[in-house]
Order: C-alpha cells, then sequence, then structure tokens
C-alpha cells in the first residue's frame, strides 16, 4: 500500500518559502508551519498521544487547529472537531462518545468542555521531528454531520479519503497555479476541512479567517489575492450586497457554493461581475464534493456532474438503476466515502452497500451525467401522493422582489396527509405583500398542489453553524 508523508513537511522541503497559511494578520511560510508543527508534534507525544488516539477540539477556525490537525497526522492520531456552537449538554454525549485521550478547547469554549486543555497554549517549547508514515487507511478525522435530521453521527474519514478529495477538486477545477483558498466555513465541517486539506496537497496556501464576515470576504478578494471561495447561497448573497456591483479582481478564479439549494439568479448575479460561482453538491460521509459544476461548462442549473474518481447514481424505489431524467435516491461510491460511522456498526451498514453510500438525498441526472439535487428525502413533502420539492417553491418565492429569503418546509394536515408551508423574509425597504399576491406570484409557475397553504414572516430563518436552514425548527414552530 501507498505510504504517504505530511505535506507540510514535503511543502518546507520543496518550498520553503511559499506561503502556507494566514491568519489574523499572521502568516507562515511552509518552513514556518513546518516549524510550527513540530512543537505541537512534541507536545502530543509528551501526553502519550500515538496512533490511533483520539483529540476532541472545540474551537471557532484558528490557526493553532490548523497546527493541532497536522501535528496529529504526523502521529497517526484522529481529530475528533466538535461544533462551536453546541451547548455544553449537548457536547457530553459527543464526547464520551469519541473517548479522547485528549480534549482542547479555545478560549473560553473551555467553559462548555469541562476537563479540555487551552489550545492555544497547547505547544511545547521543544520540537519533535517525528513522522509516521501513513496509509489510505489511516484514520484522520471523526467528523459529526450537523445534525439536522436527528442524533449525530461521527463520519470516520480517512488519509485517503483527503487525498482523493483534493486530487478530484484538483482534476476538475485546474490546481494551477496553486490556490490560496479562502477559508470561511468552520473547521469543524467537512468543507472547512477539505479546504485546510486541499491548498496543503496542492501547496498553496490556506487564506484562514475566524468566521464569515461579508465585509472582511469582500476585502479578502480584493486585497489578499484568494484565487477560490467555498460560500453557501446566503453568504455568496451577502458578499454580492456588499460589493455593490464592483467587479472582481482577476485573481480570484471562483467560488463553490453547495451545502444546499443554490439559485440560479444569485449565480447569475455573481457571474456579472465577474465572479465565477459554480454549484457544487457534497456531503460529510464523501468527504466534500461528490459533483462539481466545470469552470468551461457551468450554468448554475445543475450540480455538474460527479467529480473525477467519483461514481454517481439514481436509485429508484425498487431498487433500480434509473436512467437520465427518472429522480430517485442520489447514491456516490469511490475513494472519498467514508471507513463509516465511528462505532456505529448498523449505521455503517445501513448507509454503505457493496461500496455504494446512500446519500438519503433524492436527485435526478441529466443526458450528460449531471446531477439536479431535488430535495434531501426527510424534507420532501408529500401531499396527497403528490411530491413536493421544497427548493422548486423557495427558488419561486425568493425572485419575488419582496422577498429576502424564503423556506418551505412540510406540516402535518388531516386532508392530504401534508401540506407546504413558507417562511419568508422581508427584503430591506420593501412592503410586505399580501398573501393573496404572493398566492398569484406562485401560481404563475407552479402547479397549484405546489402553493404554500399558509405564509409566516419572520425577521430572520434559523440556521445552523453552516448556514444551512434548520427545518425541524421552522416545523415545529408552523405546527405548534
Ligand atoms: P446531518 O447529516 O446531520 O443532517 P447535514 O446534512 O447538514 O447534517 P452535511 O454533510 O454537512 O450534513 O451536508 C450535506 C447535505 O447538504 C447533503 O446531504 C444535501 O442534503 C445538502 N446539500 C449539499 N449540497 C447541496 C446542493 N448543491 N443542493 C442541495 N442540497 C445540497
Amino acid at each position: 500500500m501507498t505510504k504517504y508523508g505530511c505535506p507540510i513537511r514535503e511543502g518546507a522541503a520543496r518550498f520553503p518559502n511559499e506561503e502556507a497559511l494566514t491568519f489574523a494578520g499572521r502568516s507562515w511560510t511552509y518552513g514556518a508551519l513546518d516549524a510550527e508543527v513540530n512543537h505541537w508534534v512534541a507536545a502530543l507525544e509528551a501526553r502519550g498521544l500515538g496512533a490511533g488516539h483520539r483529540v476532541a477540539l472545540l474551537a471557532t477556525n484558528h490557526a493553532a487547529c490548523v497546527f493541532l490537525f497536522w501535528a496529529l497526522g504526523r502521529l497517526g492520531a484522529v481529530l475528533a472537531p466538535l461544533n462551536a456552537r453546541l451547548t455544553r449538554a449537548e457536547l457530553a454525549p459527543l464526547v464520551e462518545d469519541v473517548s479522547p485521550s485528549l480534549t482542547l478547547a479555545l478560549g473560553a469554549l473551555r467553559e462548555r468542555l469541562p476537563g479540555a486543555e487551552p489550545l492555544e497554549t497547547f505547544r511545547s517549547s521543544a520540537p519533535s521531528s517525528t513522522a509516521s508514515a501513513l496509509d489510505e487507511n489511516t484514520a484522520r478525522v471523526i467528523l459529526l454531520t450537523s445534525g439536522t435530521t436527528g442524533r449525530p453521527k461521527g463520519a470516520l474519514l480517512t488519509e485517503g479519503n483527503f487525498r482523493a478529495s483534493s486530487r478530484a477538486s484538483a482534476a476538475n477545477l485546474g490546481a494551477h497555479p496553486a490556490p490560496r483558498w479562502l477559508g470561511t466555513l468552520p473547521l469543524f465541517h467537512v468543507g472547512g476541512l477539505a479546504m485546510l486539506t486541499r491548498t496543503a496537497y496542492e501547496g498553496g496556501c490556506l487564506v484562514l479567517h475566524e468566521r464569515f464576515d461579508a465585509e472582511s470576504t469582500s476585502r479578502a478578494i480584493d486585497e489578499e489575492s484568494v484565487s477560490h471561495a467555498s460560500l453557501v447561497a446566503t453568504t455568496l448573497e451577502r458578499v454580492l450586497d456588499v460589493r455593490a456591483g464592483r467587479r472582481v479582481p482577476e485573481t480570484f478564479k471562483l467560488a463553490l457554493i453547495g451545502g444546499g439549494p443554490v439559485p440560479v439568479p444569485l449565480l447569475e448575479r455573481a457571474r456579472a461581475v465577474g465572479l465565477l460561482a459554480l454549484q457544487t453538491y457534497g456531503l460529510t460521509e464523501a468527504c466534500s464534493q461528490v459533483a462539481t459544476e466545470r469552470p468551461g461548462d457551468a450554468d448554475g442549473r445543475t450540480a455538474g456532474p460527479a467529480v473525477p474518481g467519483t461514481e454517481l447514481r439514481i436509485v429508484g424505489g425498487g431498487g433500480e438503476v434509473c436512467g437520465p431524467g427518472e429522480e430517485g435516491d442520489i447514491e456516490v461510491r469511490g475513494p472519498t466515502v467514508m471507513a463509516g460511522y465511528w462505532q456505529r456498526p448498523e449505521a455503517t451498514s445501513e448507509a454503505l452497500r457493496d461500496g455504494w453510500l446512500r446519500t438519503r438525498d433524492l436527485g435526478v441526472l441529466d443526458s450528460r451525467g449531471r446531477l439536479t439535487v431535488l430535495s434531501r428525502r426527510t424534507d420532501l413533502i408529500v401531499r396527497g401522493g403528490e411530491n413536493i420539492y421544497p427548493a422548486e417553491v423557495e427558488a419561486v418565492l425568493a425572485n419575488h422582489p419582496s422577498v429576502q429569503e424564503s423556506a418551505v418546509v412540510g406540516i402535518r394536515e388531516s386532508r392530504w396527509g401534508e401540506v407546504p408551508v413558507a417562511f419568508l423574509a422581508l427584503r430591506a425597504g420593501q412592503e410586505r405583500p399580501s398573501d393573496e399576491a404572493l398566492e398569484s406570484w406562485c401560481r404563475q409557475s407552479l402547479a397549484g398542489f405546489k402553493l404554500p397553504t399558509r405564509f409566516f414572516w419572520v425577521d430572520v430563518l434559523p440556521r445552523n453553524a453552516m448556514g444551512k436552514l434548520e427545518r425541524t425548527v421552522l416545523r415545529k414552530s408552523a405546527e405548534s
């Protein structure tokens, strides 16, 4: 089996003066990052950490998370990043499940994790040059999915998964010149970790931000020569708002937009100012990207074809593989698919069959193999036997001039079993339209059975740390 070394160590030998990381006004070359990681390896060794040991981490984005990630890799130890938005009560069972040898937390977050040591001062004053060789199957990360659909599960991602994901992304997007990737996604999610690993494997630089902020993102595009960024639909919209029509410089190559449905008018608005925004579809269990539009063949209407090395298929209700145009469950196979769920053999055999990952998302492929993601299976609304995909209704509502954003969820109802209702946020400076006006707006593009039966106005839609809609919260509030 192929053996892999640490990409930071290799970068330090080949291009020591190239920039590898920037954070909060500081910068590390590959040489400096390698030297820093050596101090973190020593600190881990001093605690007896070695291959297969787990370290739980509660932190918002910080350079120390990067040092820790590469130091753990040198020992063949595993990182279990925890969502920094969770409460003490929510975190306790996760930590217990992971049974870490060490827990670390950043700043005030320590209060939520009893026994956690401070991350920022963890490094040892003496360095260690230990660097074990890893193979495809070496566990690197236990990543708890964000839990929008119930009890979280820890996806076990390997060195092979991260390397394959990075190769696939580079083959699709082009790796040269090496990217300067803007990191605003949290490092406790796969989107953030994939940026961290991708830039290192490609000899690029991670421009890490503590959190997403529209002004800082816009500034990084103009002044920090970032070439790539990963955003979700709402954050892209906020960046475009603050740029107010200002074109992006040539240094900026493209943004990947995923994590949820992406409205086509938004991608078109981005392209109008020279910002190439590609739709991507991915999930934790497949180490981020599964399908991504090709830069030279992108119209935002689909999530593009499977990334190189990944197989994608649509499976119907009877288990048959569907042809182009037929809707069904999205399944994925290839080297980016997780090893399984940490200590959950039943959940693992439920999710993985013959190497195919059942994503629990519904989709359709076109004749050119491009994927349209219709809905998460659990978000599908079935009204008297008719399927309603929330994203389709949301896209129509979001096109209304008074609507800033919308969310459509199904609620139980005695006559039809389930009916759609809409939650809407008003666009600044606009008048709130009447329910009748909204209904006739929807009727122009949607069949009658898809029309929301009620419209609720809210200040903001509830979102999790990734900016994803918390549909369960909305469903509960509409049913109460
Ligand atoms: P959990 O699995 O715990 O409910 P989660 O779904 O947020 O949490 P992630 O792995 O972070 O977990 O997100 C992956 C999901 O995001 C996909 O399964 C899909 O439902 C959704 N998604 C990602 N990209 C797209 C896209 N382009 N269009 C529509 N949905 C998308």
